[in-house]
């Protein structure tokens, strides 16, 4: 029999909103059907329950979940109807995440996604990113042999390796998917959840590899941490993704930080974007005016400055869109993701244009400004400073000193693209954040783009927990 959890008075109002989570004291009771009738019981970890309320004395159906009485997170709510859970009912989740993928314009046999995105996606605590590209070992060597474009013919920089080229050489792509079982009822279930992938995605050139991934928050769903190869092969060279047209390497299993920030596709996009826009109009000799012989002799590299620059994804848009003489300084505490940025760079033929600087970027700062370094770009993509609620005054204090610092190093007409992926710092908390660093900088800033993750993870009202990633980018006077 499936056990009834009755919440106390009130707390059904967040759950009718939406809401997918039901938290350990919210609850009233949890009964079950015996012989003599309704008892008082206790779920399992991970076995299916349904969530009511009294509504005017009479019990009210809230929706079936997955219990867990380890966690505080004592219900997560997969449906709101009697639904069962078998290979079927994941293969129609699935189908229908896929589906909110391709409308909003994802191609994952072509290109990198977040294929389920969890509460999301109403298949709570899973997590599949799907990567699609080539071993990079082996693209390598064989665009090594073959003959490459010349940058004279194309607007691409020469030597970049291109998705044309790579599908030429190869044939269709292959996918890795990495995956996250991040709730009990999920992890229980994970051989049902693999057979429905492989039932599911049937991209031209198949699934070679399935990786899983761990995160802390297993653990206090009380499962280990795990990561392991659990399906097929992973290239020990890694793969060469495209992300926007562009390569970039990715490893999903070695260190500690693995695969690429798929989140941010759209907003690497735009930076690039708004990186070629800024450099077509920035002056040749800038700040002087363009008078007599000398106006056309002198001209100033557009030059980038990327921060928590990881594998260097930010710098190599913005320079791709910047084009020819763009110069970027890529800064991240880790020397292997720097090590992955400089190889990005050579795959995008910009070897040259690229430096990286290891540090932390709090000092780095400090130092760009010692040195009066200016930039006409500087981006910002902290890891989230606030990963609790607790933790938000310390980590606005945080976001206020990176901006402001930032905002000094910023040339007059710079754009400054800043992000934050702190779920527990709202939007508008963010921007007043900006703001106050752009006062206390003197320096005014106009808004450009506003925007949020990319939509394969998508923001499901109702559930703010859906919502963490925030990027703006602004235009300094
Ligand atoms: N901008 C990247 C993602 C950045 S993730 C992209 O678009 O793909 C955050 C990065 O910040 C990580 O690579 C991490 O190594 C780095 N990092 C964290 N704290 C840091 C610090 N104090 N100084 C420098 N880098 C830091």
């Amino acid at each position: 029999m499936i056990k009834r959890v009755i919440l106390k008075h009130g707390e059904e109002q967040r759950i009718l909103a939406g809401h997918p989570w039901v938290f350990d004291n919210e609850i009233e009771q949890v009964l079950v059907q015996k012989m003599q009738g309704f008892v008082e019981a206790e779920p399992e970890p991970g076995e299916i329950v349904d969530v009511e309320y009294s509504r005017q004395g009479k019990p009210a159906y809230l929706g079936r979940g997955f219990a867990n009485p380890r966690s505080k997170i004592a219900v997560r709510i997969y449906s709101s109807s009697k639904e069962g859970v078998d290979k079927g009912f994941f293969k129609h989740r699935i189908r229908e995440a896929l589906e909110r993928r391709r409308v909003a314009g994802f191609r994952p046999e072509r290109e990198s996604a977040r294929l389920v995105f969890a509460e999301a996606d109403r298949l709570p605590g899973l997590i599949v990113d799907c990567y699609t590209g080539w071993d990079a070992g082996v693209l390598q060597a064989a665009a090594g042999k073959a003959p490459r474009a010349s940058a004279g013919e194309n607007s691409d920089p020469a030597g970049a390796l291109r998705f044309e080229e790579a599908e030429t050489l190869l044939g269709p792509p292959a996918s890795w998917l990495s995956i996250q079982f991040l709730s009990y009822g999920m992890d229980m279930r994970r051989d049902m959840v693999l057979q429905a992938l492989d039932e599911t995605l049937k991209f031209q050139g198949g699934i070679a590899g399935i990786i899983e991934k761990s995160a802390p928050v297993r653990e206090l769903e009380g499962l280990p941490l795990q990561d392991a190869l659990i399906r097929g092969t992973f290239p020990a060279a890694g793969i060469i993704v495209f992300e926007n047209g562009y390569p970039f390497r990715v490893d999903l299993l070695s260190g500690q930080k693995t695969g690429t920030y798929l989140d941010q596709r759209d907003n690497h996009r735009l930076t690039s974007e708004r990186a070629r826009l800024s450099a077509k109009s920035t002056p040749k000799n800038h700040g002087e005016p363009e008078t007599g012989l000398h106006a056309e002799t002198e001209k100033q590299a557009f030059r980038i400055l990327d921060l928590f620059s990881y594998h260097g994804a930010f710098a190599i848009h913005a320079l791709r869109g910047a084009g020819e003489g763009a110069e970027a300084l890529a800064v991240d505490s880790s020397a292997e993701a720097l090590e992955t940025a400089r190889l990005n760079a050579r795959l995008n033929g910009l070897e040259a244009q690229l430096e990286t600087r290891g540090g932390d970027v709090f000092d780095v700062l400090k130092s760009l400004e010692k040195d009066k370094e200016k930039f006409d770009m500087i981006i910002l993509d902290p890891p989230a400073f606030a990963k609790t609620k607790s933790a938000l005054e310390g980590a606005i204090r945080g976001y206020k000193e990176i901006n402001l610092k930032a905002l000094r190093l910023l040339k007059p007409g710079g754009i400054l693209v800043t992000c934050s992926c702190s779920q527990a710092l709202d939007e508008f908390r963010f921007r007043e954040i900006i703001a106050s660093a752009a006062a206390d900088s003197g320096r005014r800033l106009r808004l450009m783009d506003f925007r949020y993750q990319a939509q394969d993870h998508p923001i499901l009202l109702g559930y703010g927990e859906s919502l963490y990633l925030k990027c703006g980018i602004f235009r300094a006077d």
